[in-house]
């Protein structure tokens, strides 16, 4: 146990996946921490001006703990980038703890890396790049629900990019395995940090080539093709598969 001194700065304080706000009438905002901080953990910087922090203690007085994702609809953008990447950062320290060369316990070096005080070896942050795609066949669009999801949404085809294959091999891949279906015309849609923990989603758009749906891995139970007029539960914002969806919806793919 350590205690540290952060002045005014802003501050992610991270409990459990949590985040300490600071809630007035003026909004919810990430609290300035004047004065003296327990911790145990790392310090982090996200930014200029910033700070994050992993604890174990209560939220500093005048703040609660919130779900980073509920975080979203709270915080203005700005403040819920630097939460985001405050968290992950905190999270990937917290699984980064020895030198994989030498095995010595590593220590922080830039405001964004650590480093191994015996060999020297730096540490960055690891992102996993991962795939999402809307297929669209006429006036209809591909959603599928997922074993994993927690709650009843149909959302897009998705999976991680695979070492030696390019994003769009990815996005055809990915496709094909969980539906049997060929696609063409991959198109790149924009991309989204998704700090749950460490993702770097990338979003496609790609048209129905040849084939039947069917569930052929086992990663999907649910699903096909959706008209505008005939839509299941959608999942919900800030997600990149949200923002195609309604890219979609709108007319504006
Ligand atoms: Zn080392």
């Amino acid at each position: 146990m350590r205690f540290e001194n952060i002045g005014d700065k802003r501050a992610v304080i991270l409990r459990r996946g949590q985040i300490a706000l600071f809630h007035d009438e003026r909004g919810w905002r990430l609290p300035q921490c004047p004065g003296v901080i327990e911790t145990e953990d790392e310090i982090f910087h996200p930014a200029e001006g910033t700070v994050a922090i992993s604890t174990q203690c209560d939220a500093p007085e005048g703040t609660e703990y919130v779900g980073l994702r509920e975080s979203w609809r709270l915080l203005g953008r700005e403040e819920y980038l630097l939460a985001a990447k405050g968290a992950e950062l905190l999270n990937w320290a917290s699984v980064t703890r020895f030198c994989s060369g030498c095995g010595s316990r590593l220590r922080r070096n830039t405001e964004i890396s650590l480093v191994c005080p015996s060999c020297g070896r730096e540490y960055f942050p690891q992102l996993s790049p991962a795939v999402v795609v809307l297929v669209t066949k006429g006036e209809e669009a591909l959603l599928v629900h997922a074993t994993n999801f927690k709650r009843p949404f149909h959302a897009l085809v998705a999976g991680f990019v695979e070492t030696g294959e390019t994003l769009e091999e990815c996005v055809a891949r990915e496709v094909r395995e969980e539906t049997t279906l060929e696609i063409e015309d991959i198109r790149y849609f924009g991309s989204q940090s998704w700090p749950f923990p460490h993702q770097l989603m990338l979003g496609f758009t790609a048209r129905w080539k040849e084939g039947e749906v069917r569930f052929a891995d086992g990663e999907l139970t649910s699903g096909g093709f959706f008209s505008r007029d005939a839509l299941p539960e959608l999942p919900t914002p800030p997600s990149l598969s949200r923002a195609i969806i309604d890219a979609w919806i709108e007319g504006k793919l």
